[in-house]
Formats: C-alpha cells, structure tokens, sequence
C-alpha cells in the first residue's frame, strides 16, 4: 500500500466514525478541556515533541523566526519544504509528536515556528517580516 493510499484510508476511516458516532462526538466536544483527556495528552505529545525538536536547534519552545512562544501558536515546520510528502510517510497530529518522541522520525530538518511565519512561507515564499505591504496586495 502506497503512503497516499495508506492516507486515504485514514481519512475514509475518520470520515466514517464521525458520521455514526456523531453523538457520541457532540457529547465528547461538550466536555470542559479539564477533564478532555484526549486533548490534553495531545498537548503532552507536542510539549515533548518540540522539547526534542528545540534541543536540534539549541533553542527554546519558540518560533524561531519572530520569537512568538504560545505553544498553541506553535506548527512544525519543513527546513526542506518537503512537509506534505513528510505527513503522507509520517503522518500528522499525534502519530508524528509520537514518531518524534519514539525517535522514528529524526528532526535535524524540523523547527518551530508560529503558524503565521508558516503561512506566510508557504504563500508568499516569505517570513511576514520580509513582506512588503505592495506584495500583501497583491
Ligand atoms: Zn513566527
């Protein structure tokens, strides 16, 4: 199985539990984050992922382009660009922070950075800090 078929059948799986537990989702979605175990050992996951990412780069659990540090602001990013053929071997979410932590995935081509120096790369080719006010015109 190729790792895009491998994709499409996790998506075909999520997307068929979701329509018959929608109840059971509803209810789930409900809960106050406190006791919303699912999410905060998610956040577990990505605290010690980016633990193991940040010692690579001899920094701290920061973008390390503009320095922003809420971790809820905080992405992965590719060095090399290649993030979408990395998340079809890889995965995303939780299966990656578990790669990470397990060693199965190394991270000397990862580092941190905020969702908006990530988009930002990804649109315009550039950090925000880089963009001229004519370019976001455009
Ligand atoms: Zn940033």
């Amino acid at each position: 199985m190729t790792p895009e078929e491998k994709l499409q059948r996790k998506k075909d799986s999520s997307k068929k539990y979701r329509e018959t537990h929608k109840n059971k989702i509803k209810e789930y979605n409900k809960l106050p984050t406190t006791i919303n175990n699912r999410q905060n050992n998610r956040n577990k996951l990505k605290k010690q992922a980016y633990e193991i990412i940040s010692n690579y780069h001899n920094s701290e659990i920061k973008c390390w382009r503009c320095g922003e540090s809420l971790i809820e602001a905080l992405t992965i990013g590719h060095i090399n660009n290649d993030g979408k053929q990395d998340r079809l071997v890889h995965g995303t979410g939780e299966t990656f922070f578990r790669k990470i932590i397990s060693g199965i995935r190394s991270c000397e081509n990862l580092k941190i950075e905020c969702f908006n120096c990530n988009c930002c790369l990804e649109n315009y080719g550039k950090y925000p800090d880089e963009i001229t006010e004519e370019e976001f015109l455009l």
